[in-house]
């Protein structure tokens, strides 16, 4: 089976626009590719996973949110760091559906579709809903951060800032 390094993207991959769709705004936060890099070398498959409840309020449409994607991937991919999957929920909050972190739908659909291991794999992302129940470890990061702030050369390391804001967050 495959482990995964499981993203959420705006405030931890990129700066956080709200409901962002112009691509043109996109911004790699500073120390993404070593840190990715770092990942892939550890045999990490990179899977995006984000609430884009924009779509959902009519504030943005899918189209535009595909060009942002589409964008974050031609930075990353520049630098030769290629994204395995994206996954996205469009939902708003009040629609129940089971994917809007923190559901668990998208990351069990990638498991099924990568053959993903869950409990070996890690999560990062700024928000406590990024912090789902079904991935073996869950790494709260300060948002809009550089990563060579708080990232570790090794995950799950024996003393990981888990679940928590890393200090000076
Ligand atoms: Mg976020
Ligand atoms: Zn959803």
């Amino acid at each position: 089976m495959n482990k995964a390094a499981f993203l959420d993207r705006d405030g931890t991959l990129i700066m956080d626009v709200p409901y962002i769709r112009d691509p043109e705004q996109v911004r790699l936060l500073p120390g993404v590719v070593p840190a990715l890099r770092n990942l892939i070398e550890q045999d990490y498959l990179l899977i995006i996973v984000t609430n884009q409840s924009g779509i959902g309020r009519w504030l943005m449409t899918k189209q535009q949110y595909l060009t942002v994607q589409r964008r974050v991937g031609d930075l990353l991919a520049a630098h030769g760091v290629y994204i395995t999957a994206t996954y996205y929920c469009p939902h708003t909050p009040d629609a129940g559906c089971a994917c809007r972190k923190p559901g668990t739908a998208m990351f069990e659909r990638a498991a099924r579709e990568f053959d993903i291991d869950l409990s070996q794999s890690l999560m990062f992302g700024d928000k406590e809903s990024d912090m789902v129940p079904c991935v073996g470890t869950c790494i709260r990061v300060p948002k809009d951060a550089s990563w060579a702030a708080w990232y570790r050369p090794r995950y799950p390391s024996p003393n990981p800032p888990l679940k928590t804001p890393p200090a000076g967050a």
